[in-house]
């Protein structure tokens, strides 16, 4: 329809390329609403799982997004578009706020003297960029009366090492509130082995990318296997995400893994069921 209606001078117009510059402004419009009513957006939690026990040991916050016109929409498709224009900011406060609130309520309901429970929330670099972060998590940590240590929060590598040593004061920065930091999908980004040891986190999140290549051969393996060792020797624990089979906890378990996430244990839950784990009248398979 571009075409007919600019007529043949805008031959140079890419109607496929006008069509997703469309679709675009269009999602972002359509955000940028959800955040103001509060209504279609809500956050799902994905059990994280200590190897050893199976026994919960905290969630990953994800967002989630019910278009009233197009459904669900992923944030694998959302997120670029929050990040391009800047609304991850408010987006990601939302999500930090929403998190902390829910984990407050759960960390009640668990068994008095059972370990207190982590939450994870993604950040993009863009929240990292904003100079009232460190002020955000301090308030919504007191707002919510969430101890710091509960909150994780998840950077991925380039994030980091954008700009790493900026970075390196800000992480610190977060560490000093008592708030635990985790490199999220290592491996997959640029990760610079001269920085890493610099890096003032308490994590590795192993890609799930690794964990599903595991099975098909012994360098797959050795690829975990070496990611865990370099945590070790540099003081983090390791997550392993993507886990969808036994024989994947299996195999993490004998490399001494210590936190997993994945479809095996369960997959992201609306608050309702995840409030079932935390309970205990609820479990999964080991
Ligand atoms: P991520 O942080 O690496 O989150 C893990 C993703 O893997 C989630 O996808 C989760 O549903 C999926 N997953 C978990 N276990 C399995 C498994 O066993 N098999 C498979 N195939 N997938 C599994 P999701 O929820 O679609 O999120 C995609 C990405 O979107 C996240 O990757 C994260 O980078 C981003 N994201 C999600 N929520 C937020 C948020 O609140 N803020 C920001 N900045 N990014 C977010
Ligand atoms: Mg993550
Ligand atoms: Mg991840
Ligand atoms: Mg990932």
């Amino acid at each position: 329809r571009a075409r007919e209606l600019g007529g043949g001078r805008q031959s140079w117009f890419d109607p496929a390329m006008h069509g997703q510059v469309v679709e675009q402004v269009r999602l972002e419009h359509d955000l940028r609403g959800a955040l103001a009513s509060g209504t279609d957006l809500w956050v799902a939690y994905q059990p994280i799982v200590e190897m050893v026990t199976s026994g919960l040991a905290g969630f990953e916050a994800l967002v989630r997004w019910d278009h009233p016109e197009r459904g669900n929409i992923p944030p694998g498709v959302f997120i670029p578009i929050a990040e391009s224009t800047g609304l991850v900011v408010t987006l990601g406060t939302w999500v930090l706020r929403e998190a902390c609130r829910q984990i407050a309520i759960w960390q009640e309901e668990r068994e008095p003297g059972s370990a207190p429970l982590f939450i994870s929330v993604n950040l993009s670099t863009r929240q990292l960029a904003d100079p009232n972060f460190v002020d955000v998590v301090r308030q919504v940590l007191r707002e919510t009366g969430v101890e710091p240590s509960w909150l994780k929060l998840e950077l991925t590598e380039s994030a980091v090492m954008d700009k790493a040593e900026q970075s390196i004061r800000l992480l610190q920065e977060l560490r000093t509130l008592g708030v635990k930091l985790s490199i999220d999908d290592f491996g997959t980004g640029y990760s610079s082995l001269s920085y890493l040891h610099k890096l003032p986190i308490d994590s590795l999140k192993v890609d799930r990318s690794f964990v599903s290549a595991m099975h098909q051969s012994e360098e797959n393996r050795a690829i975990v296997r070496i990611i865990l060792d370099l945590a070790r020797l540099l003081g983090f624990d390791v997550i392993a995400e993507g886990i969808e089979t036994s024989a994947d906890a299996n195999l993490l378990r004998a490399l001494a893994c210590d936190y997993g996430q994945g479809y095996h244990f369960a997959r992201p839950l609306p608050p309702a069921e995840a409030g079932k784990l935390v309970g205990g009248s609820l479990s999964w398979q080991s």
